[in-house]
């Protein structure tokens, strides 16, 4: 067979050759609709790595980019990696200071940046003496009159002053691609450096049946940013399937959204929970249903049953729920159902859907107890998640110590779950956030599902705190829907059936709103913080 190696320009040149008049549409945050094809895309993404050599980008140095999901941040994801550097997108919803970290610690050499971010690249600069160039990802319109930034550039001249002749380089299919850091909510962020290889498989992988089930016939609206582990790889992904992408910039609030899915006929999407359940109350409150949009992903934390189920019965949006991580690129497992169970009740079904599923091809984990000893596949039996695979990391970029993985080469997930018999695997908690009562585990995401199934709950966090006589006991923490009211004996006498009565939280304290990290997850650390040497009644 030829030995060609899988390249992430190789997704581009297929796309602009037989995808030629796919459309690309972008919500940009300059407030306007942008729209294009695969043949644009591939066309200015050759601008793009010329520019780049203009400015001195070499193979392997590292080209950050603070940017939302638009056209753009898709030409850089194609002409930094394609060119042979590695594309680094940054959160930046993170905090300054963790910026400044992960620029430094990346070594960047340039950063792209949108319109939304200048005030923050503004404050930035000076702490990133490494960046040789500041690039903003607009046109000369939109260009500051004065600011203090050194080495700024304008994206649309850089790309405008050079041609389209560029032959896309061939290299070993494992040199990096991209590079993401982990968000860090307890330690300083650490980063997870892809190759080409690692890419296309997982986008090959992501492509299945039994994972996003994606065809050229879908319309793909990713709401998981382009700064969250490469969206989930649908970059990748589309200009794979030829679909179109429609891009939906800054405007992640519901009523942006709904807009951009029932206009573009947007069929299928992606994003954490938290993005769904304000678009269902934004689609409750006007009455709205979907035209066109049939399935969504949902993951980056546990998605509650009762978004399932209204999805299904209000909506008739099917969620699948996926799990992974920046250390997984990001897909490990996606939950759908085997023939065998087809026949089972559809109470039955929906209790399979709500776990976190089946490994796809490529991965594959095992869950151990604390010495490291297999745990059964029983379903009940829970222990630390442990993964493989051509798409898992096998030590952080630029890390001091060497590997982070176990004597037999498997990656501790630092999340503990529980396998059943066919397969089917359930997170119960993060290893941290686990609640340990008189000795025995209390799963706080399990707790936290049934809470928000309540009517009057927005939204729900359960925390582990000190206790006298049990060494922990769980906290109840509610954010009340605006309008309802609830008091902490209903909430109590709601989890009554449902679960162990040694499960039941301890006590229940009601918030105006819960902390969130920077890509949408309830931040644990700092709840806890805020009830540290809480004195139970
Ligand atoms: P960070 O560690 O920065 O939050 P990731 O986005 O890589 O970044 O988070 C990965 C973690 O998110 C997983 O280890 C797991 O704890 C959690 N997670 C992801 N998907 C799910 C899911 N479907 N259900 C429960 N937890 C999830």
């Amino acid at each position: 067979m030829m030995n060609e190696p899988l390249r992430i320009a190789g997704l581009l040149e297929h796309a602009e050759k037989w995808h030629a008049d796919t459309e690309i549409v972008s919500r940009l945050p300059e407030g306007l609709i942008h729209r294009y094809t695969y043949v644009d895309l591939g066309r200015r993404s050759r601008q793009l790595a010329n520019a780049l050599a203009r400015l001195g980008i070499a193979n392997g140095d590292r080209v950050g980019t603070l940017a939302w999901n638009t056209h753009r941040h898709l030409e850089l994801y194609y002409a930094v990696s394609g060119s042979g550097a590695v594309c680094h997108t940054i959160n930046p919803r993170l905090f300054p200071e963790q910026i400044v970290y992960i620029i430094g610690h990346a070594q960047d050499r340039a950063v792209f940046f949108d319109l939304t971010f200048l005030p923050l690249v503004e404050k930035l600069a000076a702490h990133c003496p490494g960046v040789e160039a500041w690039v903003l990802m607009s046109d000369r319109a939109h260009m500051p009159e004065s600011t203090a930034l050194p080495n700024l550039h304008c994206y649309e001249d850089l790309v405008a002053a050079e041609n389209a002749d560029y032959q896309w380089p061939v290299f070993d299919e494992n040199t990096a691609s991209s590079l993401c850091y982990t968000s860090g909510t307890t330690a300083e962020p650490k980063g997870v450096l892809y190759s080409h290889r690692s890419t296309l498989l997982h986008s090959f992988a992501a492509a299945l049946p039994d994972c996003f089930n994606c065809s050229s016939q879908d319309v793909i609206l990713p709401v998981v940013p382009m700064f969250h582990v490469n969206a989930w790889g649908i970059p990748y992904l589309a200009p794979m399937l030829g679909c179109k992408l429609v891009l939906p910039g800054p405007g992640l609030d519901a009523a942006s959204l709904y807009e951009l899915f029932e206009q573009e006929g947007v069929t299928f999407s992606a994003g954490v929970p938290t993005i769904w359940l304000g678009l269902l109350t934004f689609m409750r409150e006007k009455q709205l249903q979907f035209s066109t949009l049939r399935q969504t992903v949902v993951g980056g934390a546990a998605c509650p049953p009762a978004l399932f189920r209204a999805f299904d019965k209000e909506l008739n949006v099917q969620i699948r729920h996926a799990w992974g991580m920046t250390e997984t690129s990001p897909l490990g497992t996606v939950c759908t159902l085997k023939p065998q169970q087809l026949s089972l009740s559809s109470e039955e079904q929906f209790a399979l859907k709500t776990k976190q599923g089946r490994v796809i091809f490529g991965v594959d984990m095992k869950i151990v107890d604390g010495e490291g000893r297999a745990l059964p596949h029983d379903g009940v039996a829970f222990g630390d998640l442990l993964v493989r695979g051509p798409w898992v990391v096998a030590e952080y970029f630029g890390a001091d110590a060497p590997g982070d993985l176990t004597a037999d080469g498997w990656f501790g997930t630092g999340d503990v779950a529980t396998i059943d018999p066919a397969g089917f695997m359930q997170i119960t908690d993060r290893s941290k956030d686990v609640i340990k009562s008189g000795g025995e585990w209390i799963s706080s995401i399990e707790l936290e599902n049934l809470a928000v199934g309540h009517p009057a709950v927005a939204e729900a966090a359960v925390i582990g705190l000190p206790h006298p006589k049990w060494s922990e006991r769980p906290l109840l923490v509610i954010v009340r829907r605006a309008g309802h009211e609830v008091s902490a004996d209903e909430l109590l006498a709601f989890y009554e059936g449902k679960i162990a009565k040694w499960w039941t939280p301890e006590a229940v304290e009601f918030v105006d709103e819960l902390p969130h990290t920077a890509t949408g997850k309830l931040l644990k650390t700092k709840i806890r913080q805020t009830f540290a040497g809480y004195a139970w009644g």
